[in-house]
Formats: structure tokens, sequence, C-alpha cells
């Protein structure tokens, strides 16, 4: 194996609401992984009260949501009166289209704890105006290799495939490295591939990874090995270089200034995008906006 040392991106640490997070995507020097357009990671962590999570309803456009969890749970309202209970193994996936809001909270029975990622995938422009759906998938498809359990969150591996729907070239995958364990995955050489470390140690290919950092594989890998010593959960993303140069902003994602502007008015203005009336509490308004220069 003569492939290339993973290039490593560091985290931003911030605030969802009072929810300390570290968003990996997009950072400095890298706003996509396929059409994969944003990652936050959250956890893992402990509560005795109150909503560690807790998202008042916002607005989405030209993208998916996607919450995985490996602890805890997150309950989905939206606009369209989709409802889901988020739990491990669960895939929690809406496809925001032309528009809808949504609202994400700890419910009031849980577990007291709460470990999980949030995902956007970015919508390919024949189909970022097409109608919001929301997807709850209570369980996905598991793959046993050797020294790994895999979850297929999105697209395909080793002829399972996701019921998540795609509308480009994608994958992601949950993997658990079992202890003490070398693994070797199969990856598709027109795609390409960024690690996750998420709880354990790992290492790739001899590199030795940090925790809730994003490694970037490039393109062109056909498999990648993975090893670790006590244990770790993973995830995989990945997908065709998507190819569209897309601007995205707050919780939209667009083509142009003008059409973010002009989205972010809809909320503003009560239109395009309804209410999410199960969430008790104020929604929260759009920021005001700055000057947006195509990227
Ligand atoms: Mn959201």
């Amino acid at each position: 194996m003569d492939d290339a040392p993973l290039e490593q991106y560091a985290p931003h640490a911030t605030l969802l609401g009072e929810l300390p997070i570290r968003r990996l995507l997009p950072v400095r020097q890298r706003r996509l992984v396929g059409p994969w357009c944003f990652l936050d990671r959250y956890g893992p962590l402990t509560f005795a009260g109150g909503k560690p999570m807790d998202v008042a309803p916002h607005p989405h456009a030209g993208l998916q949501t996607v919450t995985w969890l490996l602890d805890g749970e997150v309950v989905h309202h939206d606009s369209l009166g989709g409802e889901g209970l988020i739990r491990p193994g669960a895939l929690s996936l809406m496809t925001a289209g032309s528009g809808i809001a949504h609202a994400e909270e700890s419910p009031g029975e849980n577990s007291g704890k709460l470990n999980g990622v949030q995902l956007w995938v970015a919508l390919p422009d024949a189909h970022r105006h097409t109608a919001a759906h929301y997807e709850h998938h209570a369980e996905m498809p598991q793959l046993e290799l050797p020294g790994c359990r895999i979850n297929l969150i999105a697209g395909e591996m080793a002829g399972q495939v996701s019921p998540a729907q795609a509308y480009s070239p994608i994958l992601g995958a949950s993997i658990t490295v079992d202890r003490g364990r070398e693994v070797e995955l199969p990856l598709q050489g027109a795609f390409e591939h960024a690690v996750v470390l998420l709880t354990g140690d790992l290492s790739v290919e001899g590199q030795e990874l940090a925790r809730d950092t994003l490694y970037y594989a490039g393109t062109a890998r056909r498999q990648i090995g993975m090893r670790s010593r006590e244990g770790a959960r993973v995830l995989l993303i990945g997908g065709a270089p998507f190819g569209e140069t897309i601007l995205m902003w707050w919780n939209f994602v667009a083509r142009t200034p003008e059409e973010i502007a002009a989205v972010r008015l809809d909320w503003e203005e009560h239109r395009r995008f309804g209410d999410v009336k199960v969430y008790r509490g104020p929604r929260i308004s759009a920021p005001e906006l700055m000057h947006l220069r195509r990227s």
C-alpha cells in the first residue's frame, strides 16, 4: 500500500443552543466529502435533568439532515407532521428539498445519555427543489466483516444497501471495531472518503487518529485498513466528488447569494416553511445576512 497519509482537519468547538459540539465539516480547506457538507459531533455526555439537546424550530433547504446516535435519544418533529424517536441504530433522515422546518430535542423519557452526530448532505441541482419528506428507519442494514460490525447509514458496502433515499453517489457507515483487531474495509475507487474516530482508539494504515477529528482519505482508494487496541466506534463518510459549487449559509444550501437572501426572507416572513406545531416555545430567527460571497 502506498496510499498517502490521511489529511487531518482540526474541528471547531461551538455551541448548539447550550450543547457543546465539535464542528468537523465544513472547516477551512475542506467544505465537502462527496455530498456530505456538514458534520457536528456531540457527547458523549450524561445528564440528570433538563434537555441537553433543545433545538427550536428552524428551517432547512437544499440538503438532507442525518441524525445518528451512539447513545441516548433525540426526538424529531417537523412542519409536515413528521415525528421520530431516534435511538442508537435508528436513522433519522430529513430531505429538506425546497424547504421544511424541524425541531430536535432530548425527550422527557431518556437514558440520561447523549452521544451522536448530525450530518447534512448537499442535494444536487437536479433534486434540490424536490418536495420535503422525512424518513425514520428504526434499523439499518448490518454487516459483519472480520474484526468489525457495520451499520450502513447511506449507500452500499459489501452487497448491503441502505434504504435511506440518496440523490447522488454516497457512503455513510458507522463501524464498531473490536478490541485488538485489524480490519480491512472495501471502498469504491471513484469516491472520496473521510474517517472520524468517535470513541476508543484507532490507527489507519499506521497513522494514529485523534478523536472527533476529520481525516480526509482522498479519492481512488480501493480499501482502508484500520486497527484498534481497545476497540473503537468510527464514522466513515464518502461519495463521488460533488462536482457542483454550493453556497452554504446558516441552515441552507443554495447556489447564489440571491437565493440565500430569498430563502432567508421566506423563513422570516413565514412563507414556504410550515410551523412545527408540537414544539413548545418560539422558533429560531435567521441571523442577519452579512456580506455573502460566492464560494
Ligand atoms: Mn436542523
